[in-house]
């Protein structure tokens, strides 16, 4: 049980770790703090903190347990913000969805009390944000990945592990590194591909129109381009190396698609699609117990 929690950042992922835990019985006191104090506000009333701090600092004094909820290129400066605060003792984590940039930023800032950071990225969300949206059980049944660097402190590592364990997730591990090229492939570079296709579709002439025809099929596919466009720049700029490649490796097969279309080759492209509906097909959302390189 933690005495009190410095919640940076209450928002969807904040204000939903905020509530799961209470729920868990696993904090006695959570402490607030979001850029606008209108967000703080409305995370008080709502029961997500039971504490409006003024300033970052000041929602980690006298918590041994503090949480970054904030976007990933507001990572550096909250870091600077607190750190006169985070001591050998305190468990500090975020749920920022990119890994290297972050590491790097605590490796700049934390210097001594480097490892008492945790690095965490909840592979769970909504394509809404802000703490209206927060649920309790947002964590429940999903995976956390952590990225734990060679400073990282062994019982913060634990205690990190043990807390998301609580909540339901299911904990993996893997490198900053790993993470971030995993996760370009399987969810930056998909929602680059959801914007691109509204955009391409709405910015010709009948867009529009083409939009009010669109189905099931189109609405599943696109679900993800109603994100939140703060975070999505950040993650796209953070971890550009990585989604640049994999952009290129998609366009690379997409124009292998587009000539066997164009020279009619029906068997080349029937056993490509068929190659990529099998995958799909046999394809599940993993909740893996090991440990990724
Ligand atoms: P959100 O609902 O918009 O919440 C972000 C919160 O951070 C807001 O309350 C915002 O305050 C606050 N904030 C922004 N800049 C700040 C600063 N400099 N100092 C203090 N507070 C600041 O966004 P979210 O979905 O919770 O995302 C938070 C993090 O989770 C991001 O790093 C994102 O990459 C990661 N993540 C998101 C998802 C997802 O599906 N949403 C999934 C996995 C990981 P204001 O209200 O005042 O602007």
């Amino acid at each position: 049980m933690f005495e009190q929690l410095g919640l940076i950042g209450c928002g969807l992922m904040g204000g939903s770790f905020a509530l799961a835990m209470k729920k868990a019985g696993l904090v006695k006191r959570v402490v607030g703090y979001s850029k606008s104090p209108s967000t703080t506000e409305r995370a008080r009333q709502m029961g997500v903190i039971d504490v409006e701090a003024p300033s970052a600092l000041l929602a980690v004094s006298g918590a041994d347990i503090v949480l970054l909820a904030v976007p990933v290129s507001a990572t550096e400066s909250t870091f600077k913000a607190i750190r006169h605060l985070i001591g050998p003792n305190t468990l500090l984590m975020d749920v920022g969805s990119t890994k290297r940039d972050v590491v790097d930023a605590a490796r700049r800032v934390l210097r001594d009390n480097l490892g008492a950071f945790v690095p965490c990225h909840p592979i769970a969300g909504k394509e809404v944000s802000g703490v209206e949206y927060a649920d309790a059980d947002l964590y429940a049944g999903k995976q956390v990945i952590i990225t734990p660097i060679e400073r990282t402190f062994t019982v913060q590592l634990q205690k990190a592990v043990d807390v998301w364990t609580a909540l339901g997730s299911h904990v993996a591990k893997m490198s900053p590194q790993s993470h971030d090229a995993a996760y370009a492939a399987v969810s930056h570079l998909p929602h680059l591909i959801a914007f691109a296709l509204i955009n391409g579709i709405t910015g010709q002439e009948h867009g529009k129109e083409y939009l009010s025809l669109a189905g099931p099929g189109f609405r599943d596919f696109t679900r993800i381009a109603a994100s939140d466009p703060t975070m999505w720049r950040d993650i796209f700029v953070a971890n550009r190396e990585e989604l640049l490649a994999q952009s290129q490796l998609f366009q690379q097969t997409l124009r292998e698609l587009e000539q066997l279309i164009s020279s009619s080759n029906g068997d080349a492209l029937e056993a490509l699609i068929d190659k990529a509906s099998e995958t799909r097909a046999n394809w599940r959302i993993s909740s893996p117990q090991k440990s990724h390189k």
